[in-house]
């Protein structure tokens, strides 16, 4: 999130601001610091952590949100890293927000079974629960086996010239379980023409998160600052395949195709 536009922001809303909702980017260990201090001002800040369940931050090699007094969402959804079908985990540090949590997550209970907060079921099935436990047995070799990919992705990348050619990787912060291999296409391409033409060769790749939220239907009558770097971003990124069953082989000839982006040969 823009430092700048975030503290004009909040000078600009005051006390209209429910809650600030930054996302902890495909995973990386962003800086909380600042979003301790708005904390700390009484605006809830709520970390959309929801594709680093198991990121280690490069300063106190801790697990992402440790210590954070807000609230740090995890998501366990089937595409994540760690995919148990649904579910997901709030940390926080503030032990009486997770309490209130617990309650609004059990029909707005209290513990003598009286309806005391707004309130819903959202309690993590025992089926569930148990594919988590499961999961988590693995959860080491899936990271190891995640960063080996990760890698081939860089090396290939690497070798084909492409990052020296005006495509770029997110930069990580942290150990990451990777998720996805998110990547912009160089300034002529869209992500758009990246993906039909990794579909041409059998290759299937999604375009998260485009379009950005303030272009949404949902979300467009609802002001926002320039969001110039949202746009770009929107407009260029894509994610390439990542399974646990991935070679070296089928990362080269997915490179490769991004390789001939341009480079339509004629016969
Ligand atoms: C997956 C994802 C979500 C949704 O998580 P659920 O557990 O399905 O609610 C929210 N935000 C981001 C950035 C995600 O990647």
């Amino acid at each position: 999130m823009n430092r700048e536009q975030l503290e004009r922001a909040v000078k600009l809303l005051g006390d209209e601001i429910a809650v600030i909702v930054p996302y902890a980017t495909f995973g990386t260990a962003i800086d909380l610091s600042v979003y301790n201090k708005l904390q700390e001002q009484g605006i809830p800040v709520v970390i959309d952590a929801a594709a680093s369940f198991g990121t280690i931050t490069p300063e106190e090699a801790a697990h992402f949100g440790k210590g954070f007094g807000g609230a740090v969402v995890f998501s366990f959804h089937a595409t994540k890293s760690f995919g148990i079908g649904e579910g997901g985990l709030v940390y926080s540090l503030d032990q009486d927000l997770i309490k209130r949590i617990r309650q609004a997550g059990n029909f707005g209970f209290s513990s003598s079974r009286e309806s005391v907060t707004q309130g819903l079921n959202s309690k993590l099935s025992e089926y569930t629960a148990a594919i988590a436990l499961a999961a988590l047995d693995h959860f080491k070799a899936v990271r190891e086996n995640r960063r080996t990919i990760y890698e081939y992705y860089l090396q290939e990348l690497i070798q084909a010239d492409l990052l020296d050619r005006g495509w770029s990787l997110q930069k990580v912060q942290g150990s990451v379980v990777h998720q996805f291999i998110p990547i912009l296409s160089p300034d002529p391409y869209s992500n758009q023409e990246v993906v039909a033409l990794l579909a041409s060769n059998s290759i299937e790749a999604r375009t998260y998160f485009s379009p950005a939220c303030h272009q949404q239907k949902q979300f467009q009558s609802y002001s926002h600052f320039t969001l110039h770097v949202t746009e770009h971003i929107a407009k260029h990124i894509v994610s390439l395949p990542l399974w646990e069953e991935l070679d070296e082989i089928t990362v080269r000839r997915i490179v490769n195709v991004l390789g001939s982006l341009g480079k339509e040969t004629t016969r």
